[in-house]
């Protein structure tokens, strides 16, 4: 019964220093966000303890009535937020989503088609030493090399020429909606399975903000932890024909006993996101990234080599393009975060810089607006991340920027309830 401070001083200590760095920084990760006190009450709960394989009302272990509850609960408010035939609530992350619903569908050895890593794509989307890449025969789409936009007709002539078995969309790293009409159409020509992968705009589709993949694709994966707000997690939907094979493929195909703790976690979340308070939130997530968008690509942010590829956004991320500044993603990450801004760097779309080096910037915008971030704060946001990008920054300007970052953090406490 002892506390974790008293009984583990240097892990508790280091969590509190987390918890400080969240507080002092301005969190502009585009996949991260703040998850409220009431998921990490139900994600620390007593069902940490509980072994549950298998599915409600269908388990392997004894005691499961409790968990059966709130797992059905996590099911019936995912299938009611997405308007989705059936849902998987047990996949760990959003990888391990991925990698259950390609091991439904596909046998090793099949044809995918999916989003370049280097042009927005994720990892388990086809890279080549992730398991997508390894266990199937990948085929990459891009995005065009003049407006940025993926590739459509090049996504057509690849699944005529491939004849792929599943064709993936979704992105980690693009600023733009996605047409999942189009990519229906294409996958039927070819007689291919279609998968969304929308763990980042999850949050939008779920308040109406961003067109549904729900009625167009096979299968629909997501994480729970980005837009959605909610515990580090995966979900699975897909249409009731597919249910079967995709529990099967998450348990026992890919994983062992759930986690009914995260799996609380995330019934939880999907309350939130049926919420008015959650719509509001995203809206001010989108609001915020427009702002941000608008504002690095003024004619003084230009003319220091900055811009936003695609010249705007319809998500709640900006991809900053650095390739004409003479600051590199790393240099610029770098800068940020010693003014107390949190991004990463990101590969542009035939990015001339190297790899960990790239030539762009990826900021997002949930974070900021779980913490209440409006308007006017994401234009200060905005201002402060042109001003520390330009030439002309030094120690001087560093400092200054550093007392703003500082004042906005201040402006909108993050966990009062905690400190
Ligand atoms: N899918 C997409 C589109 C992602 O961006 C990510 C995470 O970055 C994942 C899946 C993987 O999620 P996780 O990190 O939970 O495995």
């Amino acid at each position: 019964d002892e506390s974790l401070a008293s009984f583990d001083p240097d892990v508790h200590a280091a969590i509190t220093a987390e918890l400080a760095r969240q507080q002092g920084t301005l969190e502009l990760i585009a996949s991260e966000n703040f998850a409220p006190v009431s998921v990490m009450e139900a994600q620390g709960s007593v069902l940490t303890n509980k072994y549950a394989e298998g599915y409600p009302g269908r388990r392997y272990y004894g005691g499961c009535e409790h968990v059966d509850v709130i797992e059905q609960l996590a099911i019936d408010r995912v299938k009611e937020l997405f308007g989705a035939e059936a849902a998987n609530v047990q996949p760990h992350s959003g990888a391990q989503a991925n990698a259950a619903a390609m091991f439904a569908l596909l046998d090793p050895g099949d044809t995918i088609l999916g989003l370049d890593l280097a042009h927005g794509g994720h990892l388990t989307h086809g890279m080549r030493i992730n398991f997508s890449g390894k266990l199937y025969d990948v085929v990459a789409y891009h995005v065009d090399d003049t407006d940025f936009r993926v590739d459509m007709a090049e996504v057509e002539r690849l699944a005529l020429e491939h004849r792929p078995k599943l064709i993936v969309a979704g992105w980690s790293a693009y600023p733009r909606q996605l047409d999942f009409a189009e990519f229906r159409r294409i996958a039927d020509l070819v007689g291919a399975y279609l998968m969304v992968d929308m763990a980042h705009f999850a949050g939008l589709v779920a308040t109406g903000l961003h067109p549904s993949p729900v009625p167009h694709a096979d299968i629909v994966t997501t994480t729970t932890h980005k837009t959605l707000g909610g515990p580090r997690g995966g979900v699975i939907l897909s249409k009731a024909e597919l249910a079967k094979k995709i529990n099967s493929a998450v348990f026992p195909g890919q994983q062992g006993g759930p986690l009914e703790h995260v799996v609380a976690a995330k019934a939880v979340a999907f309350k939130m996101a049926a919420s008015p308070e959650f719509k509001e939130r995203q809206e001010r997530t989108l609001e915020g990234a427009r702002i941000l968008a608008e504002r690095l690509t003024r004619p003084d942010v230009v003319e220091a080599g900055v811009s936003v590829l695609t010249g705007g956004t319809e998500v709640h991320l900006v991809l900053v393009d650095l390739r004409d500044s003479e600051l590199d993603g790393q240099q610029a990450e770098d800068r940020l975060h010693s003014i107390g801004l949190t991004v990463n760097r990101n590969a542009v779309p035939f990015d001339p810089r190297p790899p960990m080096v790239t030539s762009g910037l990826r900021i997002g915008t949930p974070a900021l607006a779980t913490r209440g971030f409006g308007a006017e704060a994401f234009a200060e946001v905005a201002d402060v991340i042109a001003e520390a990008l330009k030439p002309s920054y030094d120690e001087g300007v560093a400092a200054k920027l550093r007392e703003r970052v500082a004042a906005l953090a201040a402006a909108h406490p993050l966990y009062p309830e905690l400190s």
